[in-house]
């Protein structure tokens, strides 16, 4: 099975950091308008529901998802996958909603219209027992739907101090409310795409990056791996980064434009679309990180000499690789060797692709074998290429026997273990233990350097796509 702690934001956070000034600006020619039909109203009107007492609490989702799109403005297609919720919070009591475009309010159980809210007059909920408080009064709906005038896509809806696209849902589960963005997928991604590549990069690698993150979100959802707390993604890199309107950029938006509903998929379904930064200079096969040998994630040559992190190294004493073993439940005692290893066997501690299989850890102890991956999240390495080498301080005298070396210094090992084929010897707690590595992320799916190094080419994304997944057909979903 695919672990969701395996999400592709193993990478490096791209982050750019783009105003939401612009947005501000628009809509607020628009922004008295209220509901067709509703009539002239005080700038706050909530309606105290006419029947009280009977409550369903919303821990249906499904039940929730169905009546909640009845009236949905964003729902502008019956194709399931083109919409998708987001969760913004869960185990939160308290949440402010509003809208620059003013608002309108349903009960989510019963789709009762509970009233509207003029533009940026804002909606303070909190939690009474199982029901909904707004400004003080209790709507006696456990969930409800706020939905902004405004149609056709130009809609916002802001949630705290962020807007967002689509529709937001509040209700409460366990006495605490779960904050739900529900929108197209097309506008989740223009969220979700400049968090993941820099917007100033080559339009087609920003939309290789779309179809990747449209992809992603789409497995995702079918996965059902959030289904259990009421919606399809959570917000969060555990996902995919998704900071709503603050999140968009032009060149970003004009690249899921440009790719309006294209999805990779394998077999006719949408596949699981892992991306990483960097990929050193080798992507990897699926089984060799998590196990699952999936036909599209196969190990192939990438073009990383643009990547900042194409080479990198990482120095821990022997001490304190003995320190960070045992906080990992490894306590070997003292370090006395180390060495590239196959933890399933094999000869020289490297995968097919090239990169690390594991390393062996002698110690006074016991010794252990780890898979790179191991070795990675244990010592904080930026991926799972790397070789080991040993260095001893300056302090520590060379032996008679190594001083008419060539080219020794004050190394002991300086090529890799692998290369050697033997174990590096650790004198003492002093000694330095050296992880000489290359690119950023797990090695899976797509290299976002190597994706960009491609465009920069003159390759096209459906190229650069095809390139990262193997035998995969990019279609249109919707
Ligand atoms: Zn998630």
């Amino acid at each position: 099975m695919i672990k969701s702690t395996l999400c592709k934001k193993l990478s490096l956070g791209l982050l750019v950091a783009f105003a939401g000034a612009c947005f501000l600006s628009l809509g607020n020619a628009e922004a008295s308008v209220l509901y067709p039909g509703v009539g002239k109203k005080p700038p706050v009107t909530w309606k105290q529901p006419a029947e009280t007492g009977k409550k369903t609490p919303s821990t249906d989702s499904k039940k929730d998802t169905s009546k909640s799109e009845e009236r949905s403005t964003w729902k502008k297609s019956q194709n399931a996958d083109s919409n998708i919720r987001v969760g913004l919070a869960s185990g939160v009591v308290q949440a402010s909603i509003s809208s620059v475009n003013g608002m309108h309010v349903f009960g989510v159980d019963d789709n009762r219209d509970m009233g509207d809210f003029r533009s940026n007059i804002v909606a303070n909920l909190s939690v009474v027992g199982n029901t909904i408080a707004v400004n003080g009064k209790n709507s006696n709906k456990s969930s409800l739907k706020f939905v902004p005038v405004v149609t056709g896509g130009q809609g916002k809806i802001k949630y705290n101090t962020t807007e967002y696209r689509g529709e937001i849902v509040a209700t409460v589960v366990g006495n605490k409310l779960i904050i739900v963005n529900l929108l197209s997928l097309e506008d989740y991604v223009k969220g979700v795409l400049p968090s993941e590549m820099s917007p100033s990069w080559n339009m087609e690698a920003l939309k290789a990056q779309a179809v990747a993150a449209r992809t992603y979100a789409l497995y995702t959802k079918n996965q059902k791996t959030h289904l259990g707390d009421g919606y399809d993604l959570c917000d969060s890199t555990h996902c995919q980064s998704y900071e709503g309107m603050s999140g968009e950029s032009s060149s970003a938006s004009a690249a899921v434009d440009a790719t309006a509903g294209l999805v990779m998929t394998y077999d006719g379904r949408p596949i699981y679309a892992p991306y990483h930064a960097s990929s050193g200079g080798v992507t990897e096969n699926s089984e060799d990180v998590w196990g699952n040998n999936l036909p599209y994630l196969r190990s192939v040559k990438d073009d990383d000499s643009q990547s900042p992190y194409h080479n990198w190294s990482v120095k821990y004493s022997a001490a304190q690789v003995q320190k960070l073993l045992s906080a990992a439940g490894k306590n070997i005692g003292q370090l006395k060797s180390i060495s590239l290893a196959s933890p399933n066997g094999g000869a020289n501690g490297t995968l097919s692709s090239g990169r690390a299989a594991g390393v062996k850890f002698v110690g006074s102890g016991q010794n252990v074998v780890l898979t790179s991956q191991q070795v990675r999240q244990i010592f904080g390495l930026k991926s799972s290429y790397f070789t080991v080498r040993t260095q001893r301080p300056a302090t520590i005298p060379v032996k008679k026997t190594e001083k008419n070396k060539k080219n020794k210094g004050n190394t002991i090992d300086a090529a890799p273990a692998a290369m050697q084929d033997k174990e590096l010897h650790v004198e003492n707690s002093s000694v330095e233990v050296i992880f000489d590595g290359h690119g950023f992320g797990h090695g899976l799916g797509m290299s976002q350097y190597g994706a960009k190094a491609m465009a920069d080419a003159g390759k096209k994304y459906d190229e650069i796509l095809h390139h990262y997944y193997t035998g995969i057909d990019i279609v249109k979903r919707y």
